[in-house]
């Protein structure tokens, strides 16, 4: 074994491993990166088909945010937050208010049907707001704690006096997950990672999310096809989230916030909204004057793509090809849904340091606005906060992934993805293949006839992801849900291989053909 293996062994504890798997093989030592490509330390390569756990957004070792760092680092490397300003982290607040605030696609949206709101019947008179303050914080667990202590904060002072003594409640989606912090964790509903930490938690609701491949209201026969494509419903789900709103307005406490993944939530299992979904429950969650907390650790800068989430019909394939992409870097947008907290971390350095920003309304900062006696200062910092090498990287990575070359490079990904995926339908164990933009979701199942998913202790996902790494292919699975996520340099022949990866790896280790 490697030295630096067996030091790893002896002294580090890895997040989300069960330490004793790990501690029976040598693990995989990464000293070196570029492009899509990392490194081991006898020299082996592989891909990096999850972007670094979903941070990484143009490769590694890219030269422009490489000489970014450069630069600021013979400046100064990090000065506080609390009490102190800086150039990088003032210009990259006004660039990333203009982003999230660029026009929004709404009505326009390119997205296969797209029209299903207005179909709905549902309209929101409630005009967008504007998000122009940014609280930046370290990490995605610690921007939705700044979201939502901000939100309840700002209900509890805001409320009209009868209800000012009754706890803000919010109200998250089945399957959430928003980091690992206690506040995070206290709006997350998966069990496996939550249930243990139930005592040291807040209370939230949660309502259902559109899970199509797994609805039990989709009536609709297993397709070999995105199950959102095939699915037959009557938008039951959305009435779910309409009927959970009204019941607690009834009670008195209305929610003081929805908080939700856009278009794909990810750690629950890669599960993508049907277009139209996002609109139509933020226009319920507004017409029933909650806040909006859209968390695109995941989602934003780019990675929910151009186009349609399926791109199947030639003719939309060709509209696809043709069309001027936009530069939209945040899901939200899509659906012309403006949040009143937009949550941004992973991406945000480009995948290189970690960093995270919290953008809200002016309403909201002046709710904590006063005289110092008045004690209304949001209470509430991170050594970190601002910190000017991340302020950097994240400048330039904007610049990198709103420059024509990266716009070209992630289009073409998209489509190579959208087509090298349609090869794992062949497959019987593979029950969905679902992807947003370029984020894709492959679910492993006994046989996609019956959609009877594997036992979590037969590790299937865990078995494919170890047998792509043998193919030099890295990622992660969530449970059986084999996630590919690739860095947007990655070329069509990069694609192939770790879509052929999965194919290989899902027969080697089912022994189906
Ligand atoms: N929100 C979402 C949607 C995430 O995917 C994650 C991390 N996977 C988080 C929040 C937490 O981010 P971090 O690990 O940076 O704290």
């Amino acid at each position: 074994m490697h030295p630096l293996a067996k030091l790893d062994q002896q002294f580090v504890w890895h997040p989300f491993t069960q330490m004793r798997d790990w501690l029976k093989r040598e693990p995989v030592v990464i000293v070196g990166g570029k492009g899509a490509v990392l490194r081991d330390v006898h020299g082996r390569e592989y891909l990096d088909a999850n972007s670094s756990i979903w941070t990484n957004l143009h490769g590694h070792n890219h030269p422009q945010i490489n000489t970014a760092i450069r630069r600021q680092l013979k400046k100064v490397a990090h000065t506080s937050a609390l009490g102190l300003s800086n150039e990088p982290a003032s210009l990259l607040a006004a660039r990333l208010v203009r982003a999230a605030n660029q026009r929004l696609v709404g009505r326009a949206s390119p997205r296969a049907g797209f029209s299903a709101p207005e179909q709905s019947g549902r309209g929101s008179s409630v005009p967008s707001p504007h998000l122009n303050k940014v609280f930046f914080s370290d990490d995605g667990s610690t921007a939705l704690e700044v979201a939502l202590k901000l939100a309840y904060e700002f209900t509890r002072r805001t409320r009209p006096a009868s209800r000012r003594q009754i706890e803000p409640r919010l109200l998250s989606l089945a399957g959430a997950y928003h980091g690992d912090t206690v506040g995070a964790v206290s709006l997350g509903h998966i069990d496996l990672f939550h249930k243990s930490y139930s005592g040291l938690l807040f209370k939230t609701d949660k309502v259902m999310s559109p899970y199509c491949y797994r609805c039990p209201f989709n009536r609709a026969k297993p397709e070999r096809a995105d199950a959102r494509e095939y699915r037959q419903c009557d938008w039951e789900c959305v009435d779910l989230v309409e009927k959970k709103f009204a019941g607690q307005k009834r009670k008195g406490n209305p929610y003081a916030a929805f908080v939700f993944e856009p278009l794909m939530q990810g750690a629950a299992g890669m599960i993508p909204q049907p277009a139209g979904w996002l609109r139509q429950t933020a226009e319920i969650a507004r017409s029933h004057g909650a806040l909006l907390i859209a968390d695109e650790v995941m989602t934003g800068f780019g990675r929910t793509g151009f186009f349609s989430s399926t791109l199947n019909s030639l003719a939309r394939r060709s509209e696809a090809e043709t069309a001027q992409p936009s530069t939209i870097l945040f899901a939200c947008q899509h659906e012309g849904i403006q949040p009143d907290f937009l949550c941004l971390a992973k991406g945000l350095t480009g995948g290189y340091l970690p960093m995270a920003a919290t953008l809200t309304t002016q309403k909201v900062f002046d709710a904590f606005l006063g005289e110092y006696e008045e004690f209304k200062t949001f209470f509430h910092g991170h050594s970190y906060t601002a910190n000017q090498l991340g302020a950097a990287a994240a400048l330039a990575s904007l610049d990198v992934l709103q420059g024509k070359q990266s716009i070209r490079a992630r289009r073409n990904l998209e489509i190579n993805l959208h087509d090298e995926l349609q090869t794992l339908w062949s497959l019987p164990n593979v029950g969905d293949v679902r992807r947003v933009g370029l984020i894709a979701g492959i679910e492993l199942v006994r046989d996609w006839r019956t959609r009877e998913p594997f036992d979590l202790r037969e590790r299937a996902g865990i078995r494919v992801c170890e047998a792509m790494a043998q193919r030099g292919v890295l990622t992660r699975p969530v449970g059986n849900i084999i996630v590919l996520m690739p860095p947007y340099c990655t070329t069509p022949v990069q694609a192939r291989k770790m879509v052929r990866a999965v194919f290989d790896s899902v027969r080697e280790v089912f022994g189906n053909v």
